[in-house]
Parts: C-alpha cells; sequence; structure tokens
C-alpha cells in the first residue's frame, strides 16, 4: 500500500466506497478511474468491480428531460424576436394567473398598468397570437381558429388514412 493510497483510505474513513465495509481495511486498495475521484474498494469489492467500481461515476445532467415542456414547445425565437422585453414581465405574469376569459381591467389590475397601457400590450400579445379577444373580454387558450384548423389537419389526416387503408385492403 504506497502512501498515496493510504490518504485516500483515510480519507475515505478507512471504509470501502463501494459497500462501505470498513473490515480488514488494511488490505484495501485505491483504483483511480480515469475522469474520476479515487475509489478505495475492499477486497471483494476490488475482485467484484475491478477498476471500474459503480461509485463516483459522472453521471449527465438529466436537462433534457427537466426542459422537455411537452409536444407544443413555444417557438420562442420566433416570437420574441425584435423585442427586448425587461426581465419579470409583469403583464405577462398577471396574464398566467388569469384563467378562461378576463377583462383588460382586470390584467391592468393585476399587473399594476393603467388600463390604456394594459390594453396596448394586449394588443401586440394578440398579433402574435398569445392572447385572443372572447367578446370583449380576452382569453390565453387556444382561439376559435386555431381549434378549427386543427379539426381541418385531423380529418384530412384521417381521411389519408382510410385512403392507405383500403389500397392495402384491394391490394
Ligand atoms: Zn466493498
Amino acid at each position: 500500500m504506497s502512501g498515496e493510497d493510504l490518504i485516500e483510505i483515510e480519507r475515505a474513513g478507512r471504509r470501502c466506497g463501494v459497500c462501505r465495509s470498513g473490515r480488514g481495511w488494511r488490505r484495501f486498495v485505491v483504483v483511480r478511474p480515469p475522469q474520476r475521484e479515487p475509489v478505495v474498494l475492499c477486497g471483494s469489492c476490488r475482485a467484484r468491480f475491478g477498476e471500474d467500481p459503480p461509485v463516483g461515476r459522472r453521471e449527465p445532467a438529466p436537462e433534457s428531460a427537466a426542459r422537455d415542456g411537452g409536444p407544443f414547445p413555444p417557438p420562442k425565437a420566433q416570437a420574441d424576436k425584435g423585442e427586448s422585453k425587461p426581465a419579470g414581465d409583469r403583464l405577462r405574469a398577471a396574464l398566467a394567473e388569469m384563467s378562461g376569459s378576463f377583462s383588460t381591467a382586470m390584467v391592468a389590475r393585476a399587473a399594476g398598468l393603467n388600463k390604456a397601457k394594459a390594453l396596448a400590450r394586449l394588443r401586440a400579445l394578440e398579433r402574435r397570437g398569445e392572447v385572443h379577444r372572447v367578446g370583449n373580454r380576452w382569453s390565453t387558450g387556444p382561439s376559435p381558429d386555431d381549434v378549427a384548423l386543427a379539426m381541418d389537419r385531423l380529418e384530412a389526416r384521417t381521411s389519408n388514412l382510410r385512403i392507405v387503408r383500403d389500397r392495402a385492403r384491394s391490394g
């Protein structure tokens, strides 16, 4: 056992890095897998795992899973182009709290803006398709136009499926 190994074993509390056993620690070995911290191993774990013990591995950060916002990611780059909006946009924050339909006055109050400013922002968002009018109120839900378009697309896809199936049956 080298002095360096002894230091690692002492640092590990004279315990195996895998099974945490401290038995026979004087016969422990230190393995140094590439790109990883040294790992102290007891005799049986050394025999079992060799130079690749199942500890101290650098797992890739689970970023992609956390970032995945569902099947319809917002078209960010496009929507925000040409407008540097302030951090912590109060109107957007107020919209996030609205459910169903809401009036301009409600948004203005929640955002702490005057009604004219809130209305101007709502109109800008309407042009970008983020809100739409419901009578004399507003909504952040899907607009009736979007729903109609989705139905058209679904119908088109359904008739394609029928054509394919009929061909398969006749051939
Ligand atoms: Zn062990």
